[in-house]
Parts: structure tokens; sequence; C-alpha cells
């Protein structure tokens, strides 16, 4: 199967999907977007990144700001960093890097995000990536993490699921969480008003 390029959707659509499939939809259907302080220092950390420009060390190469795509998945987006490893063949092994803000996060969205750009990196290259790294500024650790069978499987089929949301262009309801006092969006979603006034109708409906 081959996207054309107007199919294609953005690889952070993927990280939005997985924290919450509302968010996604009202980013990438309806077109809406909020910062918040978090979304602000994410971007600042990412622009700083982008900007400390290529660089080689010994038998490593750096390069940042990657811009990447794949027409099997039908994605497009950037990769903040990849450092190609130098092989004993002479070959160059990729092995891409995505910063974020905060700290690991219980879900698998920064998972899903990274195999995504190994995916896009593996069909422009024509190689295997075995693994990647997320970098997390408030700890300042580095994340190893192996592209098994489960991570691509799970990345493939939350690329579908996220074609198969824009493609319908419906936005999910909301459903108010811990996740939404972190959400950017909180102020125009509401979460927690529509779903107690959802609860009340319900409530309301049942009696009758
Ligand atoms: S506020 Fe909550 S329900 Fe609304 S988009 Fe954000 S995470 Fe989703």
């Amino acid at each position: 199967m081959s996207y054309s390029e107007d199919d294609f959707i953005q690889l952070s659509s993927l990280q939005h999907f997985v924290f919450c499939p509302r968010q996604c939809a009202l980013i990438h259907v309806e077109q809406i977007w909020a910062e918040n302080r978090l979304t602000a220092e994410g971007r600042i950390m990412h622009d700083k990144v982008h900007e400390e420009g290529s660089a080689s060390k010994g038998k490593m190469r750096i390069e940042r700001a990657v811009p990447l795509r794949s027409v099997r998945l039908g994605l497009s987006g950037m990769a903040d960093v990849v450092e190609f490893h130098r092989q004993p063949d002479g070959s160059w092994q990729p092995f891409p890097i995505e910063y974020k803000r905060g700290r690991a996060k219980p879900d698998s969205c920064d998972l899903v995000q990274l195999c995504a750009q190994a995916l896009c990196l593996e069909e422009m290259l024509s190689v295997h990536i075995a693994g990647g790294a997320v970098f997390y500024g408030k700890t300042r650790r580095r994340l190893d993490v192996s592209f098994d069978e489960n991570l691509r499987m799970q990345t493939k089929k939350i690329v579908l699921q996220v074609h198969e949301l824009i493609d319908s262009g419906f936005t999910p309801k909301a459903e108010y969480g811990s996740k939404c006092e972190s959400c950017s969006l909180n102020g125009l979603c509401m979460p927690k008003v529509i779903t107690k006034s959802r609860s009340a109708l319900r409530y309301l409906m049942e009696r009758e």
C-alpha cells in the first residue's frame, strides 16, 4: 500500500492520538492549536536542538532537523537528531533521537513517535534500524528504545487509526481524565463541563 502526498499525516499526530484521540482530531482535523507553558517549553527545546546544526565526532555524524517521509505509511515530519554510526563495512547506521521536555511517560506516545521516525528512515535509506533513543530534558536521561516487533506493530496500527480518524473528519467526545490537566487545549475543549453535562443528561434519561 502507498499513500499520495495529499493523504500524508504528520508524525506528531501519532503522539497526539496516543495522548488523546480528541486532541489529535482538534489539532489535525479542526486545525485548533493553543500553547501552554509545557508546549512552549517543548517548542523552545526543539528549536535549540535544531539550531545546533550538523557535526562529526570520530566514527559518528550527527544530523539535526532531518526531514522524514514514508509513502508506505503516508507519514511526514522531522527527526530532531539522527546519529549516523560508521560500521566496519564503511556503511552508516542511523540512530534517531527524539528530544522531550519532561520525563518518561507512562504511555507509549514517545516510543511510537520515535518508532515511526525509524520506519520512515528505513524506507528512505533502505536499511534496518534496531534502536533509537528519547532524551528527556527534565531528568536529563536518555532512554534507549528497541524497535522490536511489538512496537513496530503498535506503531503501524496507530498510523492506520490516525489516517482513519483524520479521513472521517470526526472529533471524538471529550472524556475528562488526569491527562486533561496538562493538555494545552483544555480551555477550548472544556472536558470537565462536557463530561459532567453528559453524565447529568444520561442520569435524567435513565430516570424517565
Ligand atoms: S482537554 Fe482532555 S479530553 Fe480535551 S483534548 Fe485535552 S486531553 Fe483530550
